[in-house]
């Protein structure tokens, strides 16, 4: 079932519930809302994703990514090379793992 994102049009006319965005889960076959629940001030769909897509890793990852390119950047690349071992980047490993001057 998709969710849809919405928040209030102009802000002075939100309550807090609607000020900030909130999340309505809809069927298909519901139109779109086109006013808060609580306050009645019109509303507009920002976003919308299916709840099968909203994944947490996503954020893990990017942040591995960052450690791995910060530690890249500073030519650690055997620090670099057992990160990427570790979160099973096997390739980009064996890559850092050359470029520290280990042979295979
Ligand atoms: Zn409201």
């Amino acid at each position: 079932m998709p969710i849809y994102e919405y928040r209030v049009t102009e802000k002075a006319a939100g309550c807090n519930y609607c000020r900030h965005g909130f999340d309505a889960l809809q069927k298909f076959s519901d139109g779109p809302l086109t006013t808060c629940p609580e306050c009645g001030a019109p509303v507009r769909r920002v976003i919308t994703r299916f709840s099968a897509c909203v994944s947490e890793p996503a954020e893990e990852s990017l942040a591995l990514e960052e450690k791995l390119t910060s530690y890249e950047n500073e030519g650690m690349w055997s620090h670099a090379a057992e990160l990427a071992d570790k979160s099973g980047l096997q390739e980009r490993a064996m890559d850092d793992y050359k470029k520290a001057g280990y042979n295979f």
